[in-house]
This record gives structure tokens, sequence and C-alpha cells, in this order.
């Protein structure tokens, strides 16, 4: 094992031989000063959860740098309205530090909402709001009465916690909203989807699946997701949340408010994407039609992909991979699905994951895996070089680290353009994967080079 910085040892785990107890890891707290973690602040957390409501207005209170750095930054896709894709800002300089930004977010309010004709307005308040106090609460108010639309202050101060923090956020701006639209005409099999952005068309692939099997969605959340929907939400009878560090905190509201139970699910690989599907149709065990076409879907969806999955399988037997993603969830699936393909985890951690997900992460994995939480790309660099990993699976943070040391890299996160998620997901997967760790480029990566 490396050196690590002090504070960070109960944080990295190195997993014993079979049959090992899983140790308990440190986490959920705030980074170690100076470990530059991998993490986003909390304004980013929040930012990346409301992003793709496609047809709102979303304005960063603060300097022009936090916009800048969180611009279209899932790229999530919209099956209509653009507005979300534009990262609009009241650009604090230093006069609205010393004098309060009130007045200014205001007028940038009403111009925008005047321009845009949005459904609604995200304002997201970032560090220097809350130094300088700037009651933007007060504000959304004002502006609310002024244009008729929600106007919804987002309290994502970037220093002021974790990443979670700003998914809690995030979650909390958007509970204003449900509960407020009409719920006449929803199927008694219905259900909403949280946790799903749809980076790359995965919420279209989700929906297709469900009304297959005779199931309504009623609101993805935030997935192209648009006002009127998340408004009518709490007529659903089921929630199902996938990116569960996200969005656990508003199905419990939801849960706790309007008697909407919820299940946590994956859509990554064969297994869980199945299990998905499995676990709507049999909560609506009234109408056994439901499973019938549940089955049928399965099995259709996995003979279309089986074959070309063996295929590659046979190519990458043995071959090692590193995961680092935000919630652990996430990181189950992956480590499922690399072992359909052939493939061995060797590093496997996450920013946001908790007690309960570690443990189940040490019991899945092989003995000798390092189990991370909050890493800095320093400890990734070198437990990647310690592990000898062919691939790396992270985000846009990651991709430097492997491209680096000569790596494949396949991107889990923002910036993917291939959907992952469902069975077409596991193939597209399957070939992303292929495709780097057999790339003959890293063969002129100094390291291989020596
Ligand atoms: S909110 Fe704070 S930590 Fe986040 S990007 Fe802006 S200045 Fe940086």
């Amino acid at each position: 094992m490396i050196d690590l910085l002090p504070g960070r040892e109960k944080q990295v785990v190195h997993k014993g031989g079979e049959g090992a107890a899983a140790t308990v890891m440190a986490c959920g707290k705030n980074s170690v000063a100076g470990s530059v973690s991998q993490r986003a602040c909390v304004f980013c957390g929040s930012r990346v959860v409301l992003y793709p409501i496609a047809d709102a207005l979303h304005i960063v209170h603060g300097p022009i740098g936090c916009a800048a750095y969180t611009w279209d930054i899932r790229g999530a896709l919209s099956s209509g309205p653009q507005l979300h894709r534009n990262s609009f800002s009241t650009d604090l300089q230093e006069m609205d530090v010393i004098y309060g930004g009130e007045k200014k977010l205001e007028a940038a309010l009403l111009e925008l909402i005047a321009h845009h004709s949005p459904k609604a307005a995200f304002v997201y308040s970032t560090c220097i709001v809350g130094l300088i106090g700037d009651d933007v609460s007060a504000v959304c108010k004002r502006v609310s009465a002024k244009t008729g639309i929600p106007v919804l202050g987002v309290h994502s101060e970037g220093f002021k916690g974790t990443k979670k923090d700003g998914y809690k956020a995030a979650c909390d701006a958007l509970y204003k909203l449900i509960g407020t639209g009409d719920t006449a005409n929803i199927s008694p099999h219905s259900i909403n989807i949280l946790g799903e952005f749809n980076l790359a068309g995965e919420t279209w692939i989700l929906r297709d699946y469900y009304k297959r099997m005779g199931i309504e969605v009623v609101s993805c959340l935030t997935g192209d997701s648009r006002i009127e929907d998340i408004r009518r939400a709490h007529g659903a009878k089921l929630n199902l949340v996938q990116c569960s560090g996200s969005m656990t905190s508003l199905a419990k509201m939801m849960e706790r408010d309007y008697g909407i139970p919820f299940k946590r699910v994956s859509y990554f690989g064969i297994e869980d994407m199945s299990a998905a599907l499995y676990e709507a149709a049999k909560y609506f065990k009234d109408d056994p039609a439901i499973m019938d076409r549940a089955q049928n879907l399965v099995r259709e969806e996995v003979a279309a992909i089986y074959p070309e999955l063996q295929r590659l399988k046979q190519k990458l037997i043995g071959k090692k991979a590193a995961i680092y993603v935000g919630g652990s969830f996430k990181a189950f699936s992956l480590m499922r699905a690399l072992r359909l393909i052939g493939m061995e985890t060797a590093i496997v951690g996450s920013q946001t994951g908790d007690k309960e997900d570690y443990q189940q992460l040490q019991e899945m994995a092989d003995p000798g895996t390092i189990i991370v939480d909050d890493a800095n790309p320093l400890e990734l660099a070198k437990f990647c070089l310690e592990k000898d990993v062919d691939l790396f699976i992270g985000g846009v943070k990651e991709r430097p680290i492997a491209y680096k040391l000569g790596i494949g890299f396949c991107d889990h996160n923002h910036e993917r353009k291939e959907p992952l998620a469902g069975y077409i997901g596991m193939l597209n997967f399957a070939k992303e994967v292929y495709a780097s760790v057999a790339s003959p480029v890293w063969q002129f990566a100094p390291r291989r080079a020596k």
C-alpha cells in the first residue's frame, strides 16, 4: 500500500483473503484539507441533479467561475426545450460583494424570465452568496409574485458540506414543486424514476421498457423532465430510485407525505436492469400480465445482445479494472457488469458512499481489492500502478489520470455520448471497454513505452 495522508487511513481498505470480515470504513465526512479531493462542491451537487430539467431557467448566483465550471456539465439530452443547456449567472463582482447582490439577481431573473418564458426558475447560491448573506429566498418570492412562475432558491453554498449536501438542497427545491400539479388520469400502475439523468438517452430506453410492460412513467427526476410532470409526481404509486445518493432524501419525503413507497434499483448491467423491471412488476401484482410482459421483454432483450457479449468476453477475460464513481450503488452494478464480460475489479471507490455501501462492496469484492472513499488523484494514480489495471471507469476528473498512465478509460459519468443503461447499454459498455482496453495507442504512453 502507498503512504496515505494522515487522516485518510480509515477511508481506504485492502480487502483481506476469502472469508475475511468486512472492515468498517470511515466515510461521509468532510475531505481532508490539502488532499485535493475528487469530490465536487455542494453547489455542483445541486447543479448536476437539477440541470436536466429542460424547460426551467437555471441561474447561478455567484462569480462567473461557478457558472463556467458547470456550464452544460451533464450534456443531458432533452426531447424538447434546450434552455437547461445555458449557464446563466449574476457574475458577482467586488462591488456586489461589498453592497450585496440581491438587486442584481432580481433584475437578472426578471429579464431572463421575460425573454425565455421558462416554466420555473432555479437560483443556485454559491460560496460567496453564503458569505455576504444575500436573502435569496426573499428575492425568489418577490420574482415569483411578479412573474407567476415558481422561482426556487437552491441553498447550495459550495463550502457548507459535501457534494451530498448539494443533492439534498436540490431535492428540497424539487420538493416544493411536487404536489402542486393535477394527478387526474394517472394509471394505478405508475411510477416515478428518480436519479436518472438522460445523459445519453437512457431515460428514453427505460421509458420504453416500462411502457412495454404496461406501466406509466409519471415523471423522471430529472432526465428529460418538464416542470409540469414534476408537479404531478405525487400521483405515482411507486418510486424507483437509481442514483440513491442523490435522490433518497426526496423519495423519503414523498413516502412520508404522500405514502409512496420507494425501491432502490440500478439500470446498469443485465442482472440489475432485469431486477429493476421485476421489482416494479412484483409491486403491481394485482395485474399478473405485467410480470409476463416483463419476462418476455427480458428474454428478448438478453437474447439480442448475448452472442456479442460472449464474443467480447473472450477478448477481455482476466483484464483488471479500477472503478471510481460518485455514488457507490453504481459501483455494485459496474462490478457485476465487469464480471459478466470476464473482467476483475481491482480498485473500487466513490465520492459519497455510506457505511452500508462500503460493507456491501467489501462483501462483493475479490480478495486483494482496494476499496476507497473520497479519494484524491495521487492515491488513485498510485493504486492504478500498484494493481496494474487495464481500464479505469470514472468521470471527467478521472480521465486524465488514466490517460497519463496509459490505461484504457470508460466514462460512466457526465461526458459520455453512448447510453450505458438497459440491455443495449450493457452492449455499448462492453464494446467501449473492449475498444479502449485493446487500443494500440497505449503502447505509446511513456510508461508503457518503457
Ligand atoms: S460554489 Fe464555491 S466551491 Fe463551488 S464552484 Fe463556486 S466558488 Fe467553487
